[in-house]
C-alpha cells in the first residue's frame, strides 16, 4: 500500500511552496475553485490560467516510476485510475474550450532534482503565467517544455 500522505491531492508540499512563491511575487489566485471543471488547484483570473498539481499515483502518470499499480485490489485501483484520468481529460477539454490555459505540474517534477531544481521550475511557471503560453505539462521525466504561445 503506498503512503497516502504522499499522494493526497490537495495542499501537497509542492503546491504550498508554489503558492508561497507566487504570492510573494505578487500573483493573486483562487484555490480549488469548484466553479471550474476539475477544481483546479490554483486559478489566475487575470491571466486566464489555471494550474493543477497532480500526484503521480492518483492521476496514474504514464511511464512514471512514482505511478505504480498496487499489487492488492488491483482491479479496484485500475478502475479508479481510469476514472481519474478520464476526469482529468474532461476537465482539460472543458477548461480550454472556456478560454482557460492549463498548466499541469506532476509531482515527479520536483522529485527529480537532477533534471531541474525547484527555482528553475518556479521561473518556468512564472514565464508560463505572464507569457500567454499554451497549455502544457511538466514532469520529472523530461526537461522543461518549450513555451508555445497561444494563437
Ligand atoms: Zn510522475
Amino acid at each position: 500500500m503506498p503512503d497516502m500522505r504522499l499522494f493526497h491531492s490537495k495542499n501537497t508540499k509542492l503546491e504550498v511552496d508554489l503558492r508561497k512563491y507566487l504570492f510573494a511575487r505578487g500573483f493573486r489566485y483562487r484555490l480549488h475553485d469548484k466553479r471550474l471543471k476539475g477544481t483546479p488547484d490554483l486559478v489566475f483570473p487575470k491571466y486566464k490560467a489555471v494550474i493543477f498539481v497532480h500526484g503521480c499515483f492518483w492521476h496514474a502518470h504514464e511511464n512514471c516510476s512514482h505511478a505504480s499499480i498496487p499489487k492488492t485490489n488491483t482491479e479496484f485501483w485500475l478502475t479508479k485510475f481510469a476514472k481519474n484520468k478520464e476526469r482529468d481529460e474532461l476537465a482539460l477539454n472543458w477548461l480550454e474550450s472556456h478560454g482557460w490555459r492549463v498548466l499541469t505540474l506532476w509531482e515527479c517534477a520536483i522529485r527529480r532534482p537532477e533534471q531541474f531544481c525547484f527555482d528553475e521550475l518556479l521561473d518556468f511557471v512564472e514565464c508560463w503565467l505572464v507569457g500567454e503560453a499554451r497549455s502544457c505539462e511538466v514532469s520529472g521525466e523530461n526537461k522543461l517544455p518549450m513555451l508555445i504561445l497561444v494563437g
